[in-house]
Formats: C-alpha cells, structure tokens, sequence
C-alpha cells in the first residue's frame, strides 16, 4: 500500500496535485489552501516561490467556504495532527508536519513568501517551517 496524497486538512475534501519540477503543492478546490510538501516548503524559504503563490492564488479564487482557522488541521500524508505556529514576522499561522511538508490558509503563502523572498539568510540556516514556527523573528543582519 502506498502512502499518497489524502484529503484536505481543514475541510476533508480532496486535494488536487500540482507537480513544479521536484515540488509538489497540493491544492483544496474548497477551502482554497495549499499544501507544500518539504521541497516546495525549500523553495518558498529560498525566496524562489512566484510559481508557487501563483498556484495558491488560484486555488483561493475557487474557494467555496470560508476557513476555520482554529480548528485543527491534519497531515494529509500521515494524518497526524499538524503543528500549528506563527511564521516569525508575518503575522500568518502555519500548520507543520515534521516530516511531510507545510499547510497554508487562504492568503498564508502569499504572505509567508512575500516576507522570504525579503528577508537575510538565517544563521543556523531553518530547513523547514516546523523550525520556523519556533524561531525567533526574521533577522535584518544586525543580532543581539
Ligand atoms: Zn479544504
Ligand atoms: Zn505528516
């Protein structure tokens, strides 16, 4: 039995793949969030994500319902509940699975990206979001 993409974390329905070279973003036609899995999560925190949003983007303008963000989300590769945080700097929730990859709200990768795509590299280079919702705010080079 394989372990493939399941069903949207917040509304249960099933999400549509879309593949950018090794990248995969899942997308909820209902809802209108956006699943990344570990490498596309790489290519937002790499500033590289245009494609990406684009794609999320799309998605929310499908959207049918109106997000609860406060009810728990789950992974949809391994169904385990999803580690909730703020991305420092952004004002924006994220949910995490350590393994598999990153859930968006409506207008969270936007947002998310946007703050990325600007911000100085981190030192201890951050290798996921799960990290990230742990972290400190973004640096602006200048610590302490
Ligand atoms: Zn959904
Ligand atoms: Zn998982």
């Amino acid at each position: 039995m394989t372990v493939g993409p399941g069903s949207c974390p917040r509304c249960r329905e099933a999400l549509i793949e879309r593949f950018l070279q090794e990248a995969t973003l899942l997308a909820c036609g209902f809802c209108g969030g956006v699943w990344l899995d570990t490498r596309a999560c790489q290519v937002v925190m790499q500033g590289a994500s245009r494609d990406l949003v684009e794609l999320a983007e799309r998605a929310e303008r499908q959207a049918k319902v109106a997000t609860d963000t406060a009810a728990p989300a789950l992974c949809p590769v391994c169904a385990r509940t999803l580690l909730m945080g703020e991305v420092p700097g952004t004002a924006t929730e994220i949910h995490s699975c350590a393994a598999h990859g990153t859930w968006f709200d409506p207008n969270g990768l936007r947002r998310v990206a946007f703050a990325f795509a600007d911000a100085v590299e981190p030192e201890p280079p951050v290798t996921s979001f799960g990290e990230w919702i742990q972290r400190p705010p973004l640096t602006r080079r200048s610590k302490g």
